[in-house]
């Protein structure tokens, strides 16, 4: 097998070489669970020059992270609720993921609200665009990011969401759109393991005692001692440390062919019913998908393991909504898959006692979207907070493991540190690859290209080369990695059935 040496390769030959050297390992730091948040942290620790293990128990993204709607925003809604600093904060992470970090994975979207949707929608949102785009000129790289917020023609209007009634104008406001927020994931994981880093997945943290932190992997038990243990397990989180007041709250999403909408090359956006601040958005996706989402429901009970499902209840709400401006309603036919995921959030602890599940009368939507940190005895908890956010929230939890660690080390870099296969713009356009694996892969698509560019399904755009460089740089082992994760052909269960024989194939002869 020939192996290209990429920085932070997550290969077969690694993985076997990191967990052989695991039990009884000393470091400083042990993240448990890769997904953003623990990712972030483990490149924030590595760049700083600490040792770190990153603990996984199924594989990279294989929790909330990779179920958002993938969109690295500027924080509109937090507007909307007062929250000036949170906003300030995620349009500065906006602008460092745009401009520093993963310009290949991050593409400016632009958001229509037609008029169609009622007049004093779109002055509203017009109104909240402008701040937006206030907030967007006061932090560092915001101008020049993104074009301004202002009024369309009913023509444009036909022309960037072809399915909206026609005949009256509308307002566009723009943001970020990650090309797949799982792959952001698996280039933080690689940055950190190019930092030193060692990324383990299958790796299931089954207990912390002291500075011992036991693993489950690969069917035997071992333990090894940390100096800090991030606990980034998202809404699994309490089960490490159960003092934390989670209330998840489901978030839903629809799949459905762009040519339903008329293929949009704009996100429509349309208010729910009775809500200011809440929108339903059609994301057109860069394989001619478009997701529908979201909602924003309570979840009672014990977080489960397996993949949560929206309900038939929230399939309806996002079909009404969106309908109200469409010319041709979209009907359950239309949906070609569907997906959920659960929001990691916080009780603040002022909310006291009365609180239950669900919060004060089972509302989670205006729950505060802030994370928290936390200690309980060696282990720093960090929950909640967005997918936009996750660096700022990584450089925080290492200041404060470095704290802990009680000795010195760097400050955070990360703002400066481009993950792997970032480029500035003008050099990602020069990437001899075609365009679609430069959106994914940056700097490294050549290499993904040389591996194979057929299609793994006909079709559809994902290349047997990707699954292929997952295998052998990306750390897949298993055909859900490779489906569900490396790529999203799994987001349409009809594809994923067709293209489950060549990811097996795949696997077999790379590993
Ligand atoms: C529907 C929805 C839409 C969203 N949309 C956006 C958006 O557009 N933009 C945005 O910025 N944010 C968005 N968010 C928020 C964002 O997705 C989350 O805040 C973020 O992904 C949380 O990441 P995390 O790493 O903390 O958790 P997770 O991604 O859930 O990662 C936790 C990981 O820990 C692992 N794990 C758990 N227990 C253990 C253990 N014992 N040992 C080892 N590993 C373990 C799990 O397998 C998992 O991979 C959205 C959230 C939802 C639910």
């Amino acid at each position: 097998m020939v192996t290209a040496s990429l920085p932070g390769t997550l290969s077969p030959a690694r993985r076997a070489e990191e967990l052989a050297g695991l039990a009884g390992a000393e470091v400083d730091v042990v993240v448990v669970g890769g997904g953003v948040t623990g990712a972030g942290v483990a490149l924030d620790a590595a760049s700083r020059g600490l040792s770190v293990v990153l603990l996984e128990r199924t594989d990279l993204a294989a929790g909330t992270s990779r179920w958002s709607s993938k969109l690295v925003h500027g924080g509109l809604r937090y507007l909307a609720h007062g929250e000036i600093g949170l906003a300030r904060e995620s349009a500065r992470e906006r602008a460092v993921l745009m401009g520093t970090t993963a310009p290949h994975l991050v593409r400016r979207l632009p958001f229509l609200v037609p008029d169609v949707a009622g007049r004093d929608v779109t002055a509203l949102a017009a109104a909240g665009g402008r701040l937006g785009d206030a907030v967007r000129l006061s932090v560092p790289g915001g101008r020049g990011s993104l074009p301004s917020t202002g009024r369309v023609s009913a023509d444009e209007v036909s022309r960037l969401v072809p399915g909206v009634r026609a005949g009256r104008g509308g307002v566009v406001f723009w943001d970020g759109q990650l090309v797949d927020d799982a792959r952001l994931v698996v280039a933080l994981a690689r940055t950190a393991a190019a930092y030193g880093a060692r990324v383990l997945t299958g790796a299931a943290v089954t207990a912390v005692d002291g500075a011992e932190v036991h693993v489950a992997v690969d069917g035997a038990q071992l333990s090894l001692r940390a100096g800090v243990v991030v606990n980034a397990a998202g809404v699994w989180a309490q089960r490490l440390a159960p003092s934390i007041r989670l209330v998840p709250s489901r978030g839903s999403h629809l799949v459905v062919p762009g040519s339903a909408l008329g293929s949009p090359s704009a996100a429509l956006t349309v208010p729910l019913p009775g809500s200011r601040s809440r929108y339903v958005f059609a994301l057109p996706q860069a394989d001619g998908l478009v997701y529908l989402g979201l909602t924003d429901e309570p979840v009672e009970g014990p977080v489960p393991d397996d993949d949560p499902v929206p309900s038939d209840a929230e399939v309806a709400q996002l079909l009404e909504t969106v309908n109200q401006v469409l010319a041709v309603p979209l009907t359950r036919e239309d949906l070609v898959g569907a997906y959920a995921g659960l929001r990691p959030l916080v009780l603040p602890a002022s909310a006291g006692t009365g609180y239950g599940p669900g919060g004060p009368a089972g509302v989670t939507a205006d729950l505060s979207r802030t994370h928290l940190l936390q200690w309980d005895g060696p282990v720093l908890s960090v929950v909640g907070g967005k997918l936009t956010t996750y660096r700022a929230m990584a450089e925080e939890t290492v200041d404060a493991g470095v704290g802990r660690l009680g000795r010195g080390a760097a400050r955070s870099q990360t703002a400066r540190i481009p993950l792997v296969g970032a480029a500035p713009r003008r050099a990602l356009e020069r990437v001899a690859a075609p365009g679609r694996l430069v959106a994914r892969y940056g700097t490294e698509a050549p290499v993904v290209d040389a591996l194979g560019p057929a299609a793994v399904v006909a079709g559809r755009p994902e290349t047997v080369g990707e699954l292929r460089f997952a295998v052998r740089h990306e750390g897949a082992r298993t055909v859900a990695d490779l489906l569900d994760r490396r790529t999203r052909i799994g987001l349409v269960p009809a594809d994923r059935e067709r293209a489950a024989p060549m990811a097996e194939q795949v696997l077999a002869q790379e590993r």
